[in-house]
């Protein structure tokens, strides 16, 4: 497939390319355009005319649009797939799993749209408001930036795209320039649904480039992030007045109870913790096991873990493929390393080969390593044992992320007791952080971001009230 830049509803060719390679082999399999900042520019120009269309569609028009281009998805679904597990190096059963979950993010997108409301504002509830009707009603921000990580290249799009022009605005995209390919193959199936020239525009390139003109540039309303704490803070710091959501990092925890059902729970942390190799921003990264049950959970998991299977992405029986980047893969198995220098000790796995980590378990390592406080990022996780709920609860919150975190346990006020104290931006009982389905609320407290995603709360980021006052 030929890959070009859609921009202005042109399909566009650009003076240097960049080669998209396979991160499990480094083999390479496309050849991308690689934007610059001039066409950054001469996408939110295209973007700005697109948005004075947009802004005149109906809700019912908005949602029509979003339907049709769920409807081409579904069609292309195996095109899809093979382009994000390709581009992201992910096994492909967990690609078809994201272009399924990018279907119900669409489909959520358009109810959204067919909600979209402003309210009557009670306004002689005022002394000064008698003789005096009010309402607001909902109008676009105009031109949204949107950047994307690697990880999710579809759905994490779709995931500002839908809720965008649900909302009436136009686009200018910048993907992860590891992962360009679904956004391209995107923005054909938008244009084929009748988007407005210029609604949907990709400019592919360097973060330090296109991505800092996208975020200075003055033509953009809204930058919307999803991607790690230094370039969200990087981006916040020179938006200017723009708005800005930023979906950050993580280190997802789970806390184990005495009376959890091991049965459910194990499966969960191993489908939580090594999916995708970790490389969510949910992932489970550590577990606090009820010391009683400690050595009976460690068992289970370390049995349920030896029994991945790991391998190619294309093959439909891999479980776990590679990292998105040798060097992703040597900083995860130096970080593992460290643990172990500081008395972690390592229960299985943890090695590499090339960019590939198998899946590993780790239990008593230190609070204080990086294995614990930072982003981790792969196949690991730690399971260390603690006395207390209190306890458990003030090592989930001890990092400075919060994005969603997990409970096991079958006593009701233990769990909501927990759900209350943990700093998070969710907190899930009996399941995994991990969870998270697309029309929910989703996002973090703390330097795990800034807002909230999920299209029916992402299309009141991105849209905003105007008050309507009528003086008889
Ligand atoms: P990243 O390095 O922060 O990159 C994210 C995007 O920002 C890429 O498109 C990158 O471009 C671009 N970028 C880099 N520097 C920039 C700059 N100075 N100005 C503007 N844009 C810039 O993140 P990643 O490694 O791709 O993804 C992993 C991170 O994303 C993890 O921290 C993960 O937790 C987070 N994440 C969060 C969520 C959530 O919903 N909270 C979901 C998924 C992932 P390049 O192509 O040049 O790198």
């Amino acid at each position: 497939m030929t890959y070009l830049l859609p921009i202005g509803g042109e399909w566009l060719q650009t003076e240097t390319t960049d080669t998209i390679r396979l991160p499990y082999d480094d083999s390479p399999i496309a050849e991308v355009p690689q934007g610059n900042p001039a066409l950054v520019d001469r996408a939110v120009s295209a973007a700005r005319a697109a948005a004075a269309i947009l802004e005149n569609w109906t809700n019912y028009q908005r949602a029509e649009l979003l339907d049709r281009i769920a409807a081409l998805l579904r069609r292309d679904r195996t095109g899809f797939a093979n382009a994000v597990s390709s581009e992201t190096g992910k096994p492909i059963t967990e690609a078809r799993a994201e272009v399924d979950r990018g279907l119900q993010t669409l489909l959520a997108s358009s109810i959204a749209a067919r909600e979209l409301h402003g309210e009557v504002v009670p306004i002689d509830a005022a002394p000064t408001g008698a003789g005096r009707l009010a309402m607001t009603i909902r109008q676009p921000l105009g031109v949204i930036g949107i950047i994307t990580p690697f990880n999710f290249p579809l759905n994490l799009t779709l995931h500002k795209l839908g809720p965008a022009l649900a909302g009436g605005n136009a686009v200018v995209h910048k993907p992860s320039e590891q992962t360009p390919l679904s956004a391209l193959m995107l923005a054909r199936i938008v244009q084929e649904a009748g988007a407005p020239a210029g609604a949907y525009n990709v400019v592919t390139g360097p973060g330090e480039t296109v991505g800092s003109a996208l975020v200075e540039s003055p033509g953009v309303d809204m930058i919307t992030f999803t991607g790690s704490v230094p370039v969200g803070r990087a981006i916040r710091a020179r938006a200017g007045l723009k708005k800005v959501t930023l979906e950050l990092g993580g280190n997802g925890a789970v806390i184990i109870e005495p009376d959890a059902d091991l049965d459910a729970a194990v499966p969960r942390v191993v489908q939580g913790g090594y999916g995708y190799s970790g490389q969510s921003c949910i992932s489970v990264q550590r577990v606090y096991v009820h010391e009683s049950i400690a050595a009976n959970f460690r068992d289970r998991l370390v049995a349920a873990v030896e029994k991945l299977n790991v391998g190619h992405p294309a093959e439909e029986t891999s479980q776990i493929a590679s990292l998105i980047t040798v060097q992703a893969a040597e900083r995860v198995e130096q970080w593992t390393r460290q643990a172990a220098q500081a008395g972690a000790k390592i229960l299985t796995g943890g090695d590499r080969t090339r960019a590939t980590i198998r899946p590993g378990i780790l239990t008593e390592v230190p609070e204080d390593s990086r294995f614990m406080r930072e982003e981790l990022f792969g196949p690991l996780v730690a399971v260390n044992a603690y006395r207390d709920l209190d306890r458990a609860i003030e090592l989930v919150n001890g990092t400075s992320y919060g994005l969603q975190a997990g409970i096991y346990t079958q006593h009701l006020q233990r769990a909501f007791q927990a759900a209350q104290k943990i700093r998070a931006g969710g907190v899930l009982i009996n399941d995994v952080p991990t969870f998270r389905a697309d029309l929910m609320p989703y996002g973090g407290t703390k330097e795990s971001g800034l807002g909230r995603e999920g299209p029916r709360y992402a299309v009141q980021e991105m849209t905003e009230p105007k008050l309507i006052c009528w003086h008889a």
